[in-house]
């Protein structure tokens, strides 16, 4: 590798992140509140208590929102920020939605996650993952999908398949 080519990897990765633009923190906002109109009252009460009460929420430079602050957002709230920047960087494929019976799994099982879904609406099912040390099973919650009865499980054809990047 040239010394060329070096310094342009490192000025790369030294050059700072932008700053979000105005469009994407009103982009954001829209889907919350899209997303807040799927759901339970005191699930989206619980959202805005971490998020606005608490005073952690935040945006990153590089557009992520995020956390900041002593006090830990519960595990719906994760999902559900996760889910927001996914969709405003038109990358969440699944059913935009967070119903109340999922969203409580959120709250009573902090270890869950969405690795589940339904196979004909695509809404994302939490389950708790297995551990190998110490040994914790899977755990479901959903033997169906609470939105439409569909059948649930890891299979996700409508992700696109990760590559990995091409070294330049
Ligand atoms: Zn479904």
């Amino acid at each position: 590798m040239g010394l060329r080519t070096r310094i342009r990897d490192l000025e790369r990765v030294v050059r700072p992140a932008p700053e979000p633009t105005f469009e994407f923190l009103d982009d954001t906002v829209r889907a919350l509140d899209e997303l807040f109109r799927t759901m339970a009252p005191e699930h989206v009460a619980v959202i805005e208590e971490d998020l606005v009460a608490k005073g952690c929420g935040f945006l990153t430079h590089d557009g992520l929102l995020s956390i900041r602050g002593d006090s830990k957002p519960t595990r719906l709230t994760d999902v559900a920020v996760e889910m927001v920047i996914a969709k405003v960087r038109g990358k969440y494929l699944g059913r935009f939605a967070l119903p109340p019976a999922v969203a409580q799994v959120y709250l009573d099982h902090p270890d869950a996650l969405p690795l589940h879904a339904c196979q004909e609406c695509r809404l994302d099912i939490p389950v708790r993952p297995g551990l190998t040390q110490p040994a914790i099973p899977v755990l479901t919650f959903f033997d169906a999908c609470p939105l439409c009865g569909g059948e649930v499980g890891y299979m996700r054809p409508w992700v696109p398949k990760w590559t990995p990047p091409r070294d330049a």
